[in-house]
């Protein structure tokens, strides 16, 4: 890297140690940090029009002269400045609120640059607009920065400009030059600059494209590089040859394995048999019946003479699956340990022993499994369950603790498969896309606010019968005149409103040891409703619990709010999902009613995709995917098969990244593995 950009940003102008830290918490800690912190939006000042052309709602750049300026104090904390401007085509009134200092600057008969949003009104005003007498910071797009209460936009713009000015600041080419040509991609240090200051519309576009297509391309390689360490011909395999254990198993399940179940259980044991190492995803909606596949495969591992490790990403989810599971094991005969943080140092030490000397064979746990401590006598399966919630890495230091073991990965995120098989690069897939059969599928209803004093008496009624009720928010505290229902505010409302009910509250600032504690007793049934945010875990199973609802539902993904219902539904009783949707328009509508008539997580997801038009904001994360700076794999899916294209020509030419020519890319993708974690 080059030096200057290792250059901490305390000691650029304008900086120094206190905005460093406000900074910092928005993880920029170097001048290399700031300049590839991307804007969120763009301002665009650079449509220049007379006061007559611009439509009321459009913002625009306007060139006007003060005619006559007066400032009013309306009351303690309230002024107003109002200003009438003229240009050639006609008038228009301007209003700020609180900015009395602008009245010395702006003097009758000067010119000035105004940019701001047209109202309508009788006659045309701006309220608030931007001003200067410089006609540079105007016809310009400027960036919008996603940023915290300590900094302003000013301060960030500075201070990325202010970097740029830095002697030497020059970004070296990554890519090798045939992937530049053939892509039609600008060079890296021409869309670092343009993708906070673009020269015009196209140098955005073309930025956005080269800077998207190096996220995507790094995440390909790295991808494919771990899939040819896995499939690199002179690794062995455990070779399974016994399957006998692993159908008494099946057999004594009480139920018929699904059609898909049996193709996926097939698709498993031919990796087995093969004497190469698996690396298999397997993706099915929740309730698909994963985990029956999954511990058949453990079954398997120990009747053929390995030990087979169960990771779950949290305490709950993992002494499920344990729980679940021990008894049926013992009965084959084998001897099961569960491994979490929250086990007292001695029994830690105790399971550990165990899983050395080999007494354990089924070992169910947490990313404690992955710890220095732990060693496995001959680990042969490696299965990670929800698997977002690990990265890469944790995932590669399980696997390390074995001698090539067998991996696979269980996730019950939807997304379509043409997305699937270029995010999960490195593994093979198998999908269960049948449910069980019987399964009652959740009844699901959209409402206006209008009626939400309905759904509340309704999730009255179904405590009153002892049902358990999730209550999701799609945030955690108010803020400011957003209309979003806070997780804060419901809880406190609910918890007067249903008296005699215990009303809980967890969200993602929880510590964990208390958040495990109010699942525990959510599970065990003693909460009778759970206000949350998206935190409540994808894998957790309630079967109580059959009533959700969900405020703001049309600001959740199709995708998320799937996953989200899918917490409801896993017992016998009819379970019901009720969203409240405040968002207008045909789209929110649209989406709603997919919502309500499917219950299908792939064809929900094919939907998601549909409806969401490029460009359309992508605000609600979901689940099991990475994280991208700038890319969206939704509307940037056409960039996402020509990196991976790419990424396969190059690895075919140069496999271990070794030419000259790609000594960078080999530099960017391995700092991209070493913090690689998705979701
Ligand atoms: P998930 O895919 O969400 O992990 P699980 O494996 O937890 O799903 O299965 C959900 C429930 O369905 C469990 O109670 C399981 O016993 C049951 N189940 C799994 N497969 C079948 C099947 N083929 N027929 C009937 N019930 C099944
Ligand atoms: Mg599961």
């Amino acid at each position: 890297m080059d030096d200057i950009l290792k250059k901490e940003i305390q000691f650029l102008k304008g900086v120094g140690p206190k905005r460093a830290e406000a900074f910092e918490s928005l993880g920029i800690k170097t001048l290399m940090d700031l300049v590839n912190y991307y804007p969120r939006t763009y301002e665009d000042r650079s449509v220049i029009k007379t006061i007559k052309e611009i439509i009321p709602g459009e913002k625009a750049t306007v060139q006007c002269t003060v005619a006559n300026v007066e400032s009013r104090r309306i009351r303690k904390g309230l002024s107003i400045l109002k200003a009438v401007l003229f240009d050639e085509t006609g008038y228009m009134n301007v209003v700020w609120f609180n900015q009395d200092y602008y009245y010395k600057k702006l003097k009758e008969g000067e010119k000035f640059w105004f940019y701001g949003k047209m109202e309508r009104k009788i006659l045309p005003e701006m309220i608030n607009p931007i001003f200067s007498d410089i006609f540079e910071e105007f016809a310009i797009i400027v960036p919008v920065y996603r940023k915290n209460k300590e900094l302003t936009q000013n301060i960030f713009r500075k201070s990325i400009k202010a970097a740029f000015n830095e002697k030497g600041m020059r970004f070296k080419e990554i890519f090798p030059d045939w992937v530049l040509n053939d892509y039609s991609l600008i060079s890296f240090d021409r869309a670092v600059k343009n993708i906070h200051y673009p020269d015009n519309n196209e140098a955005f576009y073309e930025s956005r494209k080269r800077l998207v297509f190096q996220e995507f391309l790094l995440l390909q390689i790295s991808l494919l590089l771990l899939k040819n360490e896995y499939c690199n011909e002179n690794i062995e395999g455990n070779l399974y040859t016994k399957f006998d254990y692993g159908n008494i198993y099946l057999n004594g399940l009480g139920f018929e394995l699904t059609g898909a179940q049996k193709r996926v259980m097939k698709e498993i044991r031919a990796d087995f048999k093969s004497g190469k190492s698996m690396h298999r995803l397997v993706q099915g909606d929740v309730g698909s019946g994963k985990t029956a596949v999954a511990a058949a495969a453990i079954v398997d591992t120990c009747e053929n003479g390995y030990q087979a490790a169960f990771m779950a990403p949290t305490e709950i989810l993992a002494k499920q699956h344990y729980e679940n599971l021990k008894v049926d094991f013992e009965n084959l005969g084998l001897s099961v340990v569960y491994l979490g943080g929250d086990l007292k140092a001695a029994k830690k030490r105790n399971v550990n022993s165990l899983i050395e000397n080999g007494k354990a064979d089924v070992i169910i746990g947490t990313h404690a499994l992955i710890q220095k401590a732990v060693n496995f006598k001959n680990l042969g399966l490696v299965i990670t369950d929800e698997q977002h919630r690990f990265g890469v890495n944790q995932r590669k230091s399980l696997t390390e603790k074995g001698n090539t073991p067998h991996s696979l990965v269980l996730t019950a995120t939807p997304i379509p498969r043409t997305l699937a098989l270029i995010l999960y690069g490195d593994l093979d897939i198998s999908i269960i896309d049948e449910m069980p059969p019987g399964r009652k599928s959740i009844e699901t209803y959209s409402i206006g606010p209008d009626k939400r004093r309905r759904a509340l008496d309704f999730a009255k009624k179904r405590m009153d019968s002892g049902a358990q009720v999730y209550y999701v928010c799609p945030r955690i505290e108010e803020e400011g005149e957003s209309d979003l229902m806070s997780a804060e505010t419901v809880y406190k409302e609910l918890s007067n409103f249903y008296g005699g009910y215990k009303v809980e509250l967890i969200h993602g600032r929880i510590k964990t040891q208390e958040k495990n504690r109010i699942m525990s007793e959510f599970y065990k049934g003693d909460i009778h409703l759970l206000v949350s945010t998206t935190v409540i875990e994808v894998g957790v199973n309630v079967p109580n619990a059959t009533l959700m609802v969900i405020e703001n539902a049309e600001r959740f993904g199709l995708a998320q709010l799937h996953q989200l219902r899918g917490r409801v539904g896993r017992g016998m009783e009819q379970s019901y999902c009720v969203m409240i949707n405040r968002g207008i328009g045909e789209v929110a509508k649209k989406r709603m009613e997919i919502m309500s008539s499917s219950t299908d997580g792939f064809f929900i997801s094919e939907q998601d995709l549909e409806i969401r038009g490029p460009g359309e904001f992508f605000g609600t994360r979901q689940h099991g995917l990475p994280e991208f700076k700038i890319a969206n794999i939704y509307s940037d899916m056409d960039l996402l098969k020509n990196a991976q294209e790419a990424a396969v020509r190059l690895l075919k030419e140069d496999p271990d990244l070794l030419s000259p020519a790609n000594a960078n890319i080999m530099v960017e993708t391995k700092r991209l593995m070493l913090g690689y974690t998705a979701g």
